[in-house]
């Protein structure tokens, strides 16, 4: 006799809820994917850099940050922005981010952001059959104009040395070995030798197709606007339309705008939306074969096929994705700074995008289940990590809705039972 595969529905079309959409799918369950935009909608999955990161051990809530924010607020130019207002949820999340904007926060989420991104790398060469999805494997050049930078830069390399990581400090000469096609003006850099880079749009297209290979369907235009619920558990999702959709286990993937729904049910997620640019030159005058971080700038640079895309800047507090272009002049200006064959008439005919980032106050995501509602998965809040942390948490979500297949990665850092592992972001922030 066979039963009916139990259905997953799944609230975002993202990096994070395709790949749930994905591993959940590959264990036979029925899979929705509820996606509010058009199929056209280029949103933060994107245009983003590309980068997978198992360097960016160090999260966003780390000693400094909160002094070099107030330093660039009064900067038009600078990478990072805080959008004044009184939102009593923009101060919330600024006060429990600066809470955590201390070492022993950093040492806590070092070795458990280090296993993540490890996991998702190595669950990327699965995904990257055929090549499909432009990965290279040739590690991220971390590029410095100061010493200052490079001294901070060679201190994290060597927390990553000790979780496991291989690293390189290079000099200016090294680095025009490693890369001799391209002109930079920096004082040198750290190689690390694991990360990698892969073109987004390649991904999501990829993924699109495996979930619909694998029998689950995408449905775009369908704008979730609350849950209805009884006994502790969603029954049925609700459109903007008031088209009802019935499930037997939800997952809530919406990126920034996740916060939203959740508060319909009475679980205020600490989120806000990190705005970024991006800007990617089809004719580039010098291609590079590294990806790379022009560290003081934070810009990133990822060579995707022959294109060249620039990454960069961060506002807090972001309502939308309108172009600010003081902040894209920045982007310009840094990239000419530190490559000096690159000119501002080489983005004159460029159009920028921009994505939301959805930010967690402590740089860890919300990975796990609702505390009030035994059938509903929460996975959001990766910031600048949804892409390299992606497949990982797609993985961790679809074992723990399913039920079946243990974690393969161990959260021990943070010392919680196997068991309550991946709920691991929510226990420890106890969310209301
Ligand atoms: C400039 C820039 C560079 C970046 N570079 C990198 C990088 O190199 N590496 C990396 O790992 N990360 C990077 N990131 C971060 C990464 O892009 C994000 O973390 C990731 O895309 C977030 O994915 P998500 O699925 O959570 O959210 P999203 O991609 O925003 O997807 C959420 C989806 O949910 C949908 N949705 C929301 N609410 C509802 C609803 N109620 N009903 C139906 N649908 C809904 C939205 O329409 C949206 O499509 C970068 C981001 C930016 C902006």
């Amino acid at each position: 006799m066979s039963t009916k595969p139990q259905k997953i529905v799944i609230i975002g079309g993202g990096i994070i809820g395709l790949c749930i959409a994905y591993y959940a799918a590959k264990k036979g369950y029925e899979i929705l994917v509820l996606e509010r935009s058009k199929p056209d909608h280029q949103g933060c999955s994107f245009g983003n850099a590309g980068l997978i990161v198992p360097s960016h051990i160090v999260p966003l809530a780390a000693p400094g940050a909160i002094a070099k924010g107030l330093r660039w607020l009064i900067n038009p130019e600078s990478p990072f922005y805080i959008k004044p207002s009184l939102s009593w949820n923009l101060i919330r999340w600024m006060m429990r981010f600066w809470m955590h904007s201390n070492e022993s926060h950093v040492r806590t989420c070092a070795d458990l952001l280090a296993q993540l991104n490890l996991e998702s790398r190595q669950l990327y060469n699965d995904l990257s059959a055929d090549n499909e999805i432009g990965l290279k494997k040739r590690g991220l050049l971390m590029l410095c104009k100061t010493q200052q930078s490079l001294d901070e830069e060679s201190a994290t390399a060597d927390l990553a040395n000790k979780l496991g990581m291989q690293t390189e400090v290079c000099s200016s000469s090294r680095l025009k070995e490693l890369d001799p096609s391209v002109e930079m003006d920096v004082c040198g850099g750290v190689w690390f030798k694991q990360d990698c880079h892969l073109h987004p749009h390649r991904l999501m297209e990829a993924l699109r197709k495996r979930i619909l290979e694998n029998g689950g369907s995408i449905r775009y235009g369908a704008d979730v606007r609350k849950f209805e619920y009884a006994n502790a558990a969603i029954s049925r999702a609700i459109l903007a339309d008031g088209e009802a959709i019935e499930g037997d286990h939800f997952a809530l993937a919406g990126g920034s705008w996740s916060n939203q729904l959740s508060r319909t049910i009475g679980l205020n997620l600490p989120l806000q939306a990190g705005k970024g640019y991006s800007l990617t030159l089809s004719e580039p005058p010098q291609l590079p074969t590294f990806s790379s971080i022009l560290v003081e700038a934070k810009v990133a640079v990822t060579p995707m096929g022959p294109s060249l895309r620039f990454s960069g800047t961060m506002e807090v507090g972001a309502a939308d994705t309108r172009i600010n272009p003081r902040r894209i002049q920045g982007i310009i200006k840094s990239a000419s700074s530190y490559l000096p064959q690159f000119h501002h008439e080489d983005f004159r005919n460029v159009t920028p995008w921009a994505g939301l980032r959805p930010c967690s106050p402590d740089g860890l995501p919300y990975v796990g289940r609702s505390p009030r509602f035994r059938n509903l998965a929460i996975a959001t809040g990766h910031a600048m990590m949804g892409l390299s942390l992606g497949p990982i948490t797609g993985k961790l979500v679809a074992d723990l809705i399913t039920g079946d297949g243990h974690p393969d990665v161990r959260l021990s850092p943070c010392r919680f039972k196997p068991a309550f592992l991946i709920n691991v972001s929510i226990c420890s922030r106890s969310l209301k």
